[in-house]
């Protein structure tokens, strides 16, 4: 079984496919507990869940007619079938799935040889208080189909994602994502520090959901 808090179908707000619908499963709980979390209300002890089996949520995707998978929590790689979720996910060559993680979980599991889930990895900087807990080896493992997000609070933050950008090389590997805590350093702010640096090869994304809809609005 796998504790999902809810399902929905909407535009992906960020990623590489942001601006495309996709199914949307998110998962209860993470080990994490970020200064900025938009989704503390998922991960509670407390929090209401329904338990679904793998079948059911690949029903209700194949039901949905919409081809894009995001899996997201709280963080949905501590969930005990979500390997068995994912390689039944993998089976299906239509859908394209997504997983959204917090980059403190080994992703080695996931890797499966074929149709394997593309992996958003955040990299939890110094603004979050969670950055002791980033596992980088898993950069040994991701390619150009993943992404490695930053999340920058304020201008600290953005330095020092730049930092881990350029110790692991990371544009050479993978896509670079710089996004902005909501309400925190403003994207104007973020674009003038890009053009500062001269910031190759790594993109400014908007939490787009957030614009459209009101920012503290689930299920969108
Ligand atoms: S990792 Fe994500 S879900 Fe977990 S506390 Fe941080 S922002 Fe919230």
């Amino acid at each position: 079984m796998l504790e999902v808090v809810e399902t929905f179908v909407s535009i992906n707000g960020e990623g590489q496919k942001a601006g495309q619908l996709a199914c949307f499963i998110r998962m209860k709980g993470c080990n994490l507990n970020c200064t900025y979390c938009d989704t503390k209300w998922a991960n509670q002890e407390d929090t209401p869940f329904q338990n679904k089996t793998k079948e059911e949520l690949y029903e209700w995707v194949k039901e949905s007619g919409v081809k894009n998978v995001t899996i997201t929590g709280g963080e949905p790689l501590l969930q005990k079938e979500i390997g068995a979720l994912l390689e039944l996910f993998a089976k299906d060559d239509e859908l394209n799935v997504e997983i959204e993680t917090n980059g403190s979980v080994d992703i080695r599991p996931f890797l499966f040889e074929k149709n394997a889930p593309s992996f958003t990895l955040d990299y939890k900087l110094g603004g979050s208080k969670m950055d002791s807990f980033m596992l980088v080896e898993n950069y040994k493992y991701i390619s150009n189909k993943d992404t490695v997000k930053f999340v920058c609070k304020d201008e600290a933050d953005f330095y020092q994602a730049l930092s881990v950008i350029k110790k692991y090389q990371l544009t050479n590997i993978t896509k670079v994502y710089l996004s902005t805590a909501f309400g925190e350093l403003s994207p104007k702010d973020m674009v003038e520090l890009m053009k500062k640096e001269k910031l190759n090869g790594v993109h400014l994304q908007l939490q787009m959901h957030k614009y459209i809809w009101n920012p503290e609005k689930k299920g969108v």
